[in-house]
């Protein structure tokens, strides 16, 4: 597979062209962003942990008939991803309320919900992801009634089987954004999942102390933010090495184990 020119470049990853039109490469970059771009600095090896990750977690939903868009991971940054037309929705899925629905609301947080809540903001950072309502994504043609049913399945069964992993291994599955895309093979188009699944797009709690283990570590100046995305990791059975394992660790750790492969 050859690397091609750069097609696009978001605020945590950079997609490349390759040499397949329906295949493209997707590099997670070391970049933390909050608050619609307001806030940003780099955080040397969240890229590598978000790639793990979010392979592990997408090649688990893979065998439970989730169709999404990875192929493989290639390194310990990038990953070959199917090159889909996104839906410029995002679906944020809440178990727990905190977060963006305390404040519109006024619901006190951490308040159980008493079945998960699905929510669709539009994609378009001018705007600032502005919440909208289904009915919204039919008038303006975002996406059709069948393909929003579609999804709304595939996201309560991704919910149930995350929520079930992530509990195996003291962590509450709090909310989390769903991307999906359109894909076309043999003439046919179907919805697929097309989106990273990690500590930056997911809130996990520690089962037990409620310590935030995502990107609020940032958002909230909480710190530490390595080495929660690495007790994830290492819960997973990703990693396995020593706890605390630092940003250059992570990045010696990740070549180490692509060598040994
Ligand atoms: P909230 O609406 O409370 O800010 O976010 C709800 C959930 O969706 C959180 O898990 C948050 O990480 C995720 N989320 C919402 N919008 C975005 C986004 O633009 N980028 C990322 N990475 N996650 C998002």
């Amino acid at each position: 597979m050859k690397k091609g020119k750069k097609l696009y470049e978001g605020k945590a990853k950079i997609i490349y062209a390759t040499n397949d039109k329906n295949l493209v490469i997707q590099y997670f970059k070391d970049d933390a962003t909050a608050f619609n771009n307001q806030k940003k600095t780099t955080i040397e090896g969240k890229g590598v942990l978000n790639n793990r990750i979010s392979e592990h977690i997408l090649s688990n939903l893979s065998q439970i008939g989730i169709k999404n868009h990875l192929v493989k991971r290639l390194n310990m940054r990038e990953q070959i991803i199917k090159l889909v037309e996104i839906i410029p929705i995002e679906f944020i899925v809440r178990n727990v309320a905190t977060g963006s629905i305390t404040k519109r609301l006024g619901i006190e947080d951490g308040t159980v919900l008493k079945e998960p809540l699905i929510e669709y903001c539009l994609k378009d950072d001018k705007l600032g992801d502005p919440l909208i309502a289904e009915e919204h994504i039919i008038a303006f043609d975002w996406a059709s009634k069948n393909e929003i049913d579609k999804v709304k399945k595939m996201i309560l069964r991704i919910n149930d089987f995350m929520i079930g992993m992530f509990r195996g291994v003291g962590i509450k599955l709090i909310d989390f954004k769903l991307e999906f895309g359109r894909l076309k093979s043999n003439g046919k188009q179907e919805v697929i999942l097309a989106d990273e699944i990690s500590p930056d797009t997911c809130r996990l709690w520690d089962s037990i102390t409620d310590k935030k283990l995502d990107k609020d570590r940032f958002r909230k100046d909480l710190g530490d933010l390595i080495p929660a995305y690495t007790e994830v990791a290492k819960r997973l059975g990703i990693l396995h090495e020593q706890s605390n394992v630092s940003a250059v660790n992570v990045t010696k750790l990740s070549s180490v184990k692509r060598k040994k492969k």
